[in-house]
């Protein structure tokens, strides 16, 4: 953001080189990072409140100087500071940390104290307030310590060692503006800045150093804001433009093979998979690549749009290759795809890291002659030795359990190919709007018809015998459940061992009248492969399993997903793992077992009520974000996520849309933005990797 102040710290006075790597390995290299090394909080001194006339029982900061200081001895320990000002004085006690209390304070400096304060007869007090210093006694530069609001700096233990406290930071900040806010350049001209209704760059960083009023501290974080969502958006915007003049290669989407496919389904396609099929036919008849994604909830059919897509590549003589994050998937992809197309005369490969030699060697042959037009696979597609004949069209499932690097390489593989990635995560406008800006959406918002809503409710685990009872009631009746357990990483053994500790428990007890099987990731290829197909085909009545059933997995007889430790699972998780159920025409439900160590966090609590309130993923999309915060919507798998530092997706909306307003209306005017040297400077100092801008292509 300040790429042009990148000269070395010690050009600033009062820093030295010892000083100088103290601050680097804090992240700190340069003039530009010091100046957006940020408060983490500020303390209000400008409207002080004496120590007496504090409110009791609340959480306050207390100002005043240190007046005493001793250890209590007893059967607890205790230090014990006393803390003054004009109007009076509190005891602040700690249990703990005596050492480090009597090397970090001394009577005489001036501290700010965060904490309750609570009346013990006549004196007031604090039980471990957090403690900052603000000044020290007879320090220089009173005026900025005192009387106005001051920024609390985040300080390393390092930075302790130098002596580079959070007040030194501050004499060092205020420093550093002196020296070089005039050398602040603004990316944004006057006229921008005032459509957008942004303040100036100079003016915000010296806010959110030393604001007069608390309020400009969020005008000025807005602003910062505002730069990052335009970057991403300008970015976005000329990669789009550039790809549009991209060749590509124009495919025929209703040939032969596509119409006998639609001819001999057993149902009819909802509307809102016709029109995401139409959209898509528009897209693959202009010679220029498709960049599309199609988001539709769990169960909306999504699987058969993308095939069509798929079969306009083969109607072609072209090749295409649907990618999907898990073998379970990939196998019941290769399944289905070959049920509907081998009555058309076509041949569907499969690729996956665990198959045979012998196998992979003839189906990479048939993909390098292009006898092969269809491939199904796991990332195994990516490996350097997949090599295609004349890859037209890339279908990624589920692609948000894809990182940016495999989406990159996959589409390596096709030079002009037509990209289709597929999602049942629903996205939140504001997010999909800077996560997908690259990307067109095509959103299929119907489930297919006689599907009822999953009827979902929570339960401690007190209740499990009751629910399943339940879930036995079901499975008399000729109906399918998954039992599921969390499963942090597929390298957790005790995980493992609960789930098939679990199994083996119902097969001999709750369940003993039914077929159990077992199916977690660490199986064989083939033992995962019979358990699926064993359930599928309705040999075994229920699976206890891991997370490895969580996306994709199509049964349509399976009425009941109970999961265990539901208060573990993230609420797209939940959603996903509802999805397995409700895919036919019979009622289905959902139960979640909440069994936490402790007390059931209030975020377990919110997400578990959000999952018995309404089955609509955007809804319960909006309820995650609001829940969490935009950084944990996709969990650790969404490698593509933009990290922002100052801009808040759940709530910035206003910021998003006129950040995005405002970067397409410069890029029309020009792609190169030659008109505005500054932007364009800070444009190309950041890479789209760090933007973790979700790249399709
Ligand atoms: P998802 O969008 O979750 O990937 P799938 O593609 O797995 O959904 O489809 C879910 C189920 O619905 C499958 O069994 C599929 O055969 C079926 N299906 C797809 N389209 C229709 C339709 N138009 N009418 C009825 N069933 C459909
Ligand atoms: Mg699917």
């Amino acid at each position: 953001m300040l790429s042009n102040l990148n000269q070395p710290l010690r050009t600033l006075p009062g820093i030295g080189l010892k000083r100088e790597k103290v601050l680097e390995d804090a992240g700190i290299a340069t003039v530009g990072d010091l100046l957006l090394y940020l408060p983490y909080r500020y303390v209000d001194r400008s409207t002080e409140v004496g120590i007496a006339h504090l409110p009791l029982d609340r959480e306050v900061t207390a100002v005043g100087e240190i007046v005493s200081m001793q250890m209590l001895p007893g059967k607890r320990r205790r230090f014990v500071m006393a803390v003054e000002d004009e109007t009076g004085a509190v005891a602040c006690t700690w249990f703990a940390g005596f050492q480090y209390f009597k090397n970090s304070y001394r009577a005489g400096d001036t501290v700010a104290l965060g904490g309750k304060l609570t009346r013990f007869g006549r004196t007031l007090q604090m039980v471990h307030p957090e403690i900052e210093v603000l000044a020290n006694e007879g320090d220089d530069n009173q005026r900025l310590h005192t009387g106005r609001i001051i920024p609390l700096y985040s300080t390393t233990a390092k930075m302790k060692a130098d002596r580079l406290t959070a007040r030194a930071l501050r004499r060092l900040l205020f420093a550093a503006l002196e020296a070089v806010g005039n050398d602040i350049e603004d990316p944004l001209d006057e006229a921008i800045r005032k459509r957008c209704g942004v303040m100036g760059l100079c003016a915000a960083i010296e806010k959110l150093h030393f604001p007069d009023a608390i309020s400009e501290v969020d005008m000025a974080r807005q602003r910062l804001a505002f730069d990052e969502i335009l970057y991403v958006q300008l970015h976005i915007g000329q990669r789009k433009k550039t790809r549009q003049h991209a060749p590509g290669r124009v495919l025929i989407s209703d040939g032969p093979l596509a119409r006998q496919l639609i001819a001999r389904l057993p149902f009819e396609l909802t509307q809102a998979q016709a029109r995401a099929i139409a959209e898509i036919a528009r897209d693959l008849q202009r010679p220029v690549p498709m960049h599309r994604l199609l988001q539709g909830d769990v169960g909306s059919g999504k699987t058969l749009v993308a095939l069509l897509a798929m079969l306009a590549a083969a109607d072609s003589g072209a090749q295409a290759a649907l990618m999907a994050p898990t073998e379970i998937l990939v196998e019941q992809h290769a399944r289905t795809i070959r049920e509907w197309v081998a009555p058309l005369g076509l041949e569907v490969a499969l690729i996956t890291a665990r198959m045979r030699k012998a196998e992979r060697v003839e189906v990479l042959d048939g993909l390098r002659c292009g006898a092969i037009k269809l491939v199904v696979g796991t990332h195994a597609l990516l490996q350097p030795d997949v090599a295609f004949a004349d890859l037209a069209l890339i279908a990624v499932d589920e692609q948000h359990r894809f990182g940016v690097v495999q989406r990159a390489a996959l589409r390596e593989k096709g030079h002009t190919a037509h990209l289709l990635v597929m999602t049942a995560t629903p996205i939140p406008r504001s997010l999909s709007l800077t996560l997908y800006g690259d990307l067109d959406v095509t959103v299929i918002d119907a489930l297919p018809p006689g599907r009822l809503p999953v009827r979902t409710g929570w339960r401690f685990a007190r209740e499990r015998d009751r629910a399943l009872q339940f879930l036995s009631s079901e499975l008399g009746q000729g109906r399918q459940a998954y039992i599921v357990y969390p499963l942090v990483s597929e390298s957790e053994k005790s995980d493992l061992q609960a789930a098939t500790e679990a199994y083996e428990d119902l097969q001999g007890g709750a369940l003993s009248k039914f077929r159990l099987g077992l199916l977690h990731g660490r199986l064989k290829r083939e033992k995962k492969e019979a358990a699926m197909s064993a359930f599928r085909c309705g040999d075994l009545d229920a699976l206890v399993t891991t997370t490895v059933v969580e996306v994709g997995v199509d049964v349509p007889n399976a009425t009941v997903v109970m999961v265990e430790h539901a208060e573990r699972f993230g609420l797209s998780q939940l959603h996903q793992l509802r999805g397995r159920v409700g895919r036919g025409p019979c009622q289905s439900y959902c139960i979640l077992i909440a069994d936490p160590q402790d007390a059931l966090s209030n975020e377990a609590r919110e997400r578990l009520d959000a999952m018995a309130r309404t089955t609509d993923g955007f809804e319960i999309s909006e309820a995650d974000l609001r829940i969490r915060g935009p950084g944990h919507i996709f969990g650790t798998q969404q490698a593509g996520f933009p990290r922002f530092h100052f801009a808040d997706l759940a709530r910035d909306g206003a910021i998003i849309r006129a950040a995005r307003r405002e970067a397409q209306a410069l890029l029309d005017r020009d792609i190169d933005l030659t008109s505005h040297a500054v932007l364009k400077r800070e444009l190309d100092a950041v890479s789209l990797r760090d933007m973790q801008i979700v790249e399709a292509g």
